[in-house]
């Protein structure tokens, strides 16, 4: 276990800012995070997964630890399910294909989303009508101030739309370092009705789809629709749709005959934040080397050597110019830092 001074995260952020920690240190294993957290109880620390859900606005004056923990397996089985344990440092995505791979339905709607599995509780990962917690069993997580291991269950978590108990109350308070998921073997659950799931399918001429169909279909939809990160930076969505109660609703729609909406429950609905960034003009707009992307008005987009303290004064005028003209408060989905 090695602590490196002065490093760039550059390449361990998918916005690839050019930030800088003040000390950095690779965590393989469990011994060496209780180690860390004990002997740097004083100092400031700073978690990493995949990078894929921050803008590092400033250097971090911190310890980074880069969570590296390795390891799935399957510790349960019955006829129909199975439990596996992914341990925190796994990339998401590698985790979906393996599932794939042993014929372990429950996450093929969530393939391509970048991060690290340590981290898709914190806010309730989801795509294409499927959320962490519909598989979501527990997790294992270390306290950092006394070092302590619990496990929560789906109902500790409290997760909501991006949301968990690790936004909220226990913000900064712990690190996950394992996830265990429900995946079935047999009679899987398709849901092929979200977004152009459908489509898609239809388009390779597929009329009764595998989970490995449905991958493919959302890795194809996903890769026209979204930024590589490896070839523009950027962090997905930047901003939650923002949820709105149903008068609020039929009073936009007065000025807006055309705002798409879903219904969440018989009071509120969900607006698209895309749709209002893109009515507010935003879409495509370029300022030097960094923008809102040209298909995806909800990604914000690093073109080269962007400050994120720049992105964030972009992030913070079309939060500004939404509310002007909706009257709608529209929230970051990425951590500002
Ligand atoms: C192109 C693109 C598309 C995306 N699409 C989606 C999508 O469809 N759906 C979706 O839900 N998200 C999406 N995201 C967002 C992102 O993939 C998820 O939020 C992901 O879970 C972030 O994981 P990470 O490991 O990269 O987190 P990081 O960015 O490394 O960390 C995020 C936050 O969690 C903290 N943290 C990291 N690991 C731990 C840990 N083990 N314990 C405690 N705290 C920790 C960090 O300190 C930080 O505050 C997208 C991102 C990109 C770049």
């Amino acid at each position: 276990m090695t602590i490196t001074k002065n490093v760039s995260l550059k390449s361990f952020n998918t916005f690839g800012i050019d930030a800088k920690a003040e000390s950095f240190c690779d965590i393989t294993t469990i011994k060496e995070l209780k180690t860390i957290l004990k002997e740097q109880h004083s100092n400031s620390l700073f978690i990493l997964g995949g990078g894929s859900n921050m803008l590092l606005t400033k250097d971090i004056e911190a310890l980074v630890l880069h969570l590296n923990l390795k390891g799935i397996e399957v510790i349960s089985e019955t006829e129909n399910a199975v439990i596996v344990k992914s341990m925190a440092g796994e990339n998401w995505h590698e985790f979906v294909l393996w599932c794939l791979d042993h014929n372990f339905g429950g996450v093929e709607n969530m393939s391509l989303i970048p991060g690290n599995i340590g981290t898709a509780p914190i806010q309730n990962i989801g795509a294409y009508g499927v959320e962490l917690k519909d598989v979501f069993i527990s997790c294992e997580a270390i306290n950092i101030k006394d070092q302590t291991t619990r496990t929560f269950t789906k109902q500790d978590c409290k997760f909501g739309y991006r949301e968990s108990v690790f936004k909220q109350k226990l913000k900064g308070d712990y690190i996950i370092t394992s996830v265990n998921l429900e995946l079935t073997k047999v009679n899987h659950k398709l849901l092929v009705d979200y977004g152009a799931i459908k489509t898609e399918l239809e388009a390779s001429k597929i009329n009764n789809p595998t989970i490995q169909d449905i991958s493919k279909a959302v890795i194809a939809i996903r890769q026209s629709k979204l930024p590589d990160p490896k070839e523009i930076g950027n962090s997905g969505s930047f901003f939650k749709n923002p949820i709105i109660c149903v008068e609020q609703f039929k009073q936009l729609q007065e000025n807006f005959p055309d705002v798409p909406s879903y219904k969440i429950s018989d009071t509120n609905v969900k607006v698209p934040a895309g749709w209002l960034i893109e009515k507010a003009g935003f879409k495509g707009k370029r300022f030097n080397d960094y923008g809102v992307h040209n298909k995806q008005a909800l990604v914000l987009v690093n073109y080269g050597n962007a400050k994120g303290s720049d992105i964030y004064k972009l992030a913070q005028l079309i939060q500004n110019t939404v509310k002007r003209i909706f009257d709608i408060t529209i929230e970051t989905e990425v951590n500002i830092i």
